[in-house]
């Protein structure tokens, strides 16, 4: 194929804008920024549902308590009935009278039994209520460190977007003085896998591959017309010769 070396040089700077839009689209699809995100939803998940957790619990435990304030006061009730009963001097048969004074006793120790449980559902309310607020003050925090990385993912997505944006309309002017043929060459050489499809021979060396030719190749390419299109024998990128080429 044969070229004229201000294409071949234009074939070049088209391989750089292309090089730096396989970049481009290489740093969007592995954005640190979106596995961060990714981190941190999972993180304010967790969060809240530790709320939602802390939540049922404090309710059981002030439903419990109530329950437990509720048997404290009826058997209370129940003790001062009977005292006033006694004090009332209504009843005077020995035998109730002994009667009352032993529930009245036995209605003390079940009170006294009853308040302890009481206080140990306080003290459980309690840790419930500090355990809420931890779980809320998590929360926030989580929702605010995802907001923040949420916002700092589209700011690179943006500044990623505007660049591609940019390089493509570059390289939608830089096609131009590029013959046709050496451009599907080119294209072909990408597709196959190639994403250095065209670079300088420098110092007798294959940019693309970085492979040095042989003496027998570097003659050959002394020996080509300056227009002739050199491939690389190693890995068949286009190979534009320059004054650093070493011939
Ligand atoms: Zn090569």
């Amino acid at each position: 194929m044969k070229a004229d070396p201000f294409a071949q040089l234009a074939l070049l700077r088209l391989q750089g804008i292309d090089t730096a839009l396989d970049r481009n689209r290489h740093t969007q699809a592995n954005l640190p920024e979106r596995a961060e995100v990714a981190r941190l939803r999972k993180v304010a998940v967790e969060a809240h549902n530790r709320v939602v957790r802390a939540t049922t619990e404090l309710t059981d435990l002030r439903r419990a308590l109530r329950k437990a304030e509720d048997g404290v006061a009826s058997v209370r009730a129940r003790a001062d009935r009977d005292r006033a009963l006694l004090a009332s001097g209504n009843v005077t048969s020995p035998k109730q009278l002994a009667d009352l004074e032993h529930e009245v006793a036995s209605l003390g120790r079940r009170q006294s039994d009853l308040e302890d449980a009481e206080l140990e559902v306080m003290e459980a309310v309690e840790q419930a209520e500090s355990e809420l607020a931890l779980a809320e003050e998590a929360d926030s925090a989580a929702a605010a460190d995802l907001a923040r990385a949420e916002a700092a993912e589209q700011e690179a997505l943006a500044d990623l977007g505007a660049e591609q944006q940019r390089l493509t309309e570059e390289r939608a002017g830089s096609t131009e003085g590029i013959p046709a043929d050496l451009l599907s060459a080119y294209q072909r050489i990408r597709d196959h896998g190639n994403a250095i499809a065209v670079g300088l021979l420098r110092y007798g060396r294959c940019e693309s591959c970085q492979m040095e030719l042989s003496r027998v190749d570097i003659a050959a390419a002394r020996a080509a017309a300056v227009d002739e299109v050199l491939r690389c024998p190693e890995c068949q990128a286009i190979m534009v010769r320059s004054e650093e080429s070493g011939l």
